[in-house]
């Protein structure tokens, strides 16, 4: 009989939980913190974020997406805030319909556990990964020493999983950690209406640092400042930080009251980027999640990532009945590319955010290319659409949008209004560059679609 041990429940561990239950495995999960739904100290953290195509199809697989959506708020384009409040929206999809949804970590967190238990599941709170016994294949946690056949690393971005299966392969292990740190501040509802508009993700890029706005379902916003460290340690008082805020995002300023004294209170979060040269040991310990690829949140596909992780995991499992050495040779060679791919692009989105997005060149880009992606809907699909709303893989859509940035930047130079480009010229070089790029390595651009049956995309 199978004995899955699981070393975290976070998001992944917990849904990888209820996947191997479903599976017919004994599952036994150890998660160091206390029960969140129990205990409101240790529920605080109040982070939302958006859930797109790959963890909607991973949750889909389980038969828990209809649970997860009705969670959720409905995100359809970014609303850009200038210095001087004026609005400029920018849809994500190509319609509505094709939109992110927003959604509270923890309540999902809290959900995903109750459906692991309910499926069967055992999971031990305040008990923590201390060492692995590999030749023996026993865990040992402070709740407990454990047997296991197959050990599950999602332990987060520290991952204690991970260290020991760099330590055991000789693997190479790196965190790079970013300048810049995020702290969480609250708008909450306005006579119980959303006091900005509800179905965006709001920016106020400001060069070195950013504002961010996601919805909540009760009415409110959590609000993510993201600032160089030294920056931040400028803010010494609540007068400091109402002035920086009166000066660089005012229009929020009245609707976030008590939001200097807040910004003491609350943590000053730290963002780096994991990067693992192996994701397996042998045929005993994979790891999923964070704790094999945290990446900075600036493509809002950290979790994305992890639940693709579980997909894949899963698929392969089927496929390969009982051969676990192969199973996990082709989970890491799938998603460790594909997670080094997410990884690069999330830092590149960093800079788009919180810069490029209040510039004018790459504004008009961004309207030339979603034109172009109207006239070739059927072949033609902009790098961030290919990563929030398909299931192409990682690596794919990171190869794809270096070709899409060579034909964007040739239709677009030299020119200042849309009237002025040549569709020709542009049609011609998606013909020439593009689709062949996505026949060599057989993808379509067609969006992810529940109730598709789909059954992966492997690499
Ligand atoms: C500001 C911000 C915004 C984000 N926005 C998005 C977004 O919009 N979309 C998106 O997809 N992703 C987003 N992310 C990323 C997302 O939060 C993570 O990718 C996701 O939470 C990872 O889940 P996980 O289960 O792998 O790790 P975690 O959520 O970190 O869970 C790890 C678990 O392991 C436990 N643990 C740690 N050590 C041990 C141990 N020794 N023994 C036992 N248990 C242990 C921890 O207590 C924890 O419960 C964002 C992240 C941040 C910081």
């Amino acid at each position: 009989m199978e004995r899955i041990v699981i070393s975290g429940a976070g998001l992944v561990g917990s849904l990888l939980a209820v996947m191997m239950k479903k599976k017919g495995f004994e599952v036994e999960v150890h998660e160091k913190r206390s029960d969140m739904r129990l205990d409101r100290a240790d529920s605080g953290r109040s982070i939302n974020l958006i859930v797109t195509s790959r963890g909607m199809n991973a949750v889909e697989r389980l038969g828990l997406l209809d649970d997860v959506l009705a969670i959720t708020v409905p995100v359809t384009g970014r609303m850009m805030h200038s210095l001087e409040g004026e609005l400029t929206y920018q849809a994500y999809g190509r319609d509505e319909s094709e939109c992110n949804y927003s959604i509270s970590r923890a309540e999902l967190n809290k959900l995903l556990m109750t459906k692991a238990e309910e499926a069967g599941v055992k999971i031990i709170f305040n008990s923590e990964l201390q060492d692995i016994d590999i030749e023996k294949n026993i865990a040992t946690f402070t709740g407990g020493s454990t047997e296991f056949t197959r050990l599950f690393g999602t332990d987060g971005a520290g991952s204690p999983t991970r260290k020991k299966l760099a330590e055991l392969s000789g693997a190479t292990d790196t965190t790079e950690m970013l300048e810049s740190d995020y702290k969480e501040l609250f708008m909450p509802a306005k006579n119980g209406e959303y006091a900005i508009e509800k179905n965006a993700l709001h920016i106020w890029p400001r060069g070195h640092h950013m504002f961010m706005a996601l919805p909540n379902l009760d009415g409110s916003f959590t609000m993510t400042l993201y600032m160089d460290q030294k920056d931040f340690s400028n803010l010494k008082t609540p007068k400091d930080v109402r002035d920086f805020f009166e000066k660089e995002y005012k229009d929020s300023v009245e609707l976030m009251p008590g939001f200097e004294e807040e910004f003491f209170q609350n943590p000053q979060g730290k963002l780096g980027t994991v990067r693992l040269s192996q994701w397996v040991y042998e045929d005993k310990i994979a790891l999923l999640g964070d704790a094999a690829h945290a990446v900075v949140p600036f493509f809002g596909q950290g979790m994305n990532c992890g639940f693709e992780d579980c997909f894949y995991l899963d698929v392969f499992i089927d496929r390969f009945e009982g051969n676990w050495s192969k199973v996990f040779e082709e989970y890491d060679k799938q998603q460790r590319p594909n997670g080094h791919a997410i990884a690069d692009m999330a830092l590149e989105n960093f800079v788009e955010m919180r810069d490029s997005v209040g510039k004018e060149e790459f504004l008009f880009q961004k309207k030339v290319e979603a034109a172009l992606e109207k006239r070739m809907s059927e072949v033609y699909r902009a790098r961030y659409g290919m990563v929030t709303y398909t299931l192409i893989p990682y690596k794919f859509a990171q190869e794809a949008g270096l070709i899409q940035k060579e034909i964007l930047s040739e239709i677009c130079q030299g020119k200042k209004s849309i009237d002025e480009i040549d569709w020709d010229l542009a049609e011609k070089l998606v013909n020439e560059k593009f689709i062949p790029f996505t026949k060599e390595r057989n993808f379509g651009v067609e969006r992810y679609l529940p109730n598709t049956n789909y059954k992966g995309f492997v690499l």
